[in-house]
């Protein structure tokens, strides 16, 4: 006689009509996995073109159009499309880019299936690998103009790829050990994949059920190591879709975009991507899109010039370094002094932002009651909306100028980023007003944290209007 177990949680939670569209959507992905793949190889072959070709052209002169010269055609297409396109696509449908389209990715997952698969060390699984590359990179990418000169970018994209590679090669087997734990964008896209409307929903009682009733499913390969069983986030979920379906337990499903960081986020703390959100993104990414339009830029760069020339030390003036260290290219050099001021320039935008921002949402944590170093970090989740908005008009300022220096104007940009800021920062307050009901139900002590947090956002939000409206 055979026993059914019925467990003690019944599945709460079936799908319901209107989601069957994207559980099939999720199941569709789950049996063309050769489809993605090839998906992925001609990713592979046109990321290869865009990123070697330009390499053996001649630099672009003035008379050259992004229509006319492939060198230009590549930097826009890259930074001026690209790039903010993957950003805004990861926040609408998660880290589809990662899983379905992502030549790195691709690579370093083709390079784990015929490599060594040693065990992953546990260097590489410190968190503060992401923030600490994103960082570096996006210094080292102004140093040397990434955004304007095809060697740069050949560098800092292909030496990422190459790494990938190398990773892969090493460590796990048929995974991407290389986008879990080193990748420099990884860190931002699982912050702004926490804001997508869409995700791989786990049923923890239907997962149970099936145990129970003794089914034993084949295997799934997560590439990105995420524990599929307890996800309940879609922040390390790459959206391939391979466990659509598993255990009948496993789909495609639509959620409120603020349900990750109101109900999932503040579980555990975070202190990395704390860092990320109010010192990479607001601070450091923000000085970086800054720094060439800063008048303070100038007035510091001609103070320190007169200081050095007054003390007789002009070498820092005239000096410079090769292309891959410091911007060096005919009619566009920059001088050590130059270097030097950017980096400082940089770091103290995200050093000044970050002191501010951290300090206002300390004070918030504290106004929601006694001291709790998760809470902080739960409030700065809150941020998340403003600070990829920043990044992401940050990245549209290049698409516009390029366009511009070809003699397309677009009309409506001021609107619509004034626009796309605002609804930022609303998004955020009201992010941070929901996370609050988590830890007080005291309106007063509430709204005061509420009014810490809009503090908090202040310095990045003035940095994005004296960049777009003011200099
Ligand atoms: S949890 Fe893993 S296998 Fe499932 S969709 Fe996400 S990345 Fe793919």
């Amino acid at each position: 006689m055979t026993t059914t177990i019925v467990p003690r949680h019944a599945p709460s939670v079936r799908p319901d009509q209107s989601d069957d569209v994207w559980r099939k959507a999720g199941d569709w992905l789950q049996r063309h996995q050769a489809t993605i793949r090839m998906v992925q190889w001609t990713m592979v072959l046109v990321y290869a073109v865009l990123l070697i070709v330009p390499v053996f052209l001649p630099l672009p002169d003035n008379a050259a159009y992004l229509w006319s010269n492939f060198t230009r055609f590549a930097q826009f297409v890259f930074w001026g499309v690209w790039w903010p396109l993957v950003l805004l696509g990861t926040a609408l449908v998660g880290r589809i880019w990662c899983g379905i389209f992502c030549p790195e990715g691709a690579i370093s997952e083709f390079a784990s299936g015929r490599g060594r698969g040693r065990a992953i060390p546990r260097w590489m699984t410190w968190p503060g690998w992401p923030t600490a590359a994103f960082a570096c990179t996006t210094l080292y990418g102004q140093m040397t103009s990434v955004y304007q000169y095809p060697a740069p970018t050949l560098l800092i994209l292909g030496g990422s790829t190459l790494a990938a590679a190398l990773i892969g090669f090493l460590y796990g087997r048929n995974k991407r050990v290389w986008c879990r734990y080193l990748c420099p964008v990884s860190g931002v896209f699982g912050l702004l994949a926490k804001l997508a409307p869409l995700h791989f929903r786990v049923e923890p009682p239907l997962w149970q059920l099936s145990q129970l009733s003794g089914t034993k499913p084949k295997a799934i390969n997560c590439a990105p190591l995420v524990p599929i069983r307890t996800m309940r986030g879609a922040s390390d979920c790459h959206m391939c879709g391979r466990c659509s379906g598993f255990r009948g337990a496993v789909r495609l499903a639509r959620r409120s975009p603020n349900h990750e960081i109101v109900h999932v986020a503040g579980a555990v703390a975070k202190p990395w991507e704390t860092i990320l959100i109010v010192t990479g993104l607001m601070g450091l990414a923000a000085g970086a899109f800054q720094w060439s339009v800063s008048p303070w830029f100038v007035q510091a760069k001609t103070w320190a010039a007169e200081r050095l020339i007054e003390y007789g030390v002009t070498w820092p003036l005239e000096a410079t370094a090769p292309w891959w260290i410091l911007t060096n290219y005919p009619g566009d050099v920059m001088t050590l002094l130059d270097g030097a001021l950017l980096v400082a320039y940089v770091l103290a935008a995200a050093i000044a932002s970050g002191a501010s921002t951290f300090s206002s949402l300390a004070l918030a944590a504290r106004c929601l009651g006694p001291w709790r170093t998760r809470r902080l970090h739960h409030l700065a989740q809150s941020l998340i909306p403003l600070a990829g908005a920043g990044v992401l008009l940050g990245l549209s300022g290049l698409t516009v100028s390029q366009l511009r220096s070809d003699g397309i104007v677009l009309p409506f940009v001021d609107p619509l980023r004034a626009a796309v800021l605002t609804m930022a920062t609303f998004w955020s307050g009201v992010l941070c007003w929901q996370v609050t009901g988590i830890y007080s139900r005291q309106p007063v002590r509430r709204m005061l944290a509420l009014f810490l947090v809009g503090l908090a956002m202040m310095p990045a939000v003035a940095g994005w209007v004296l960049l777009f409206w003011i200099w």
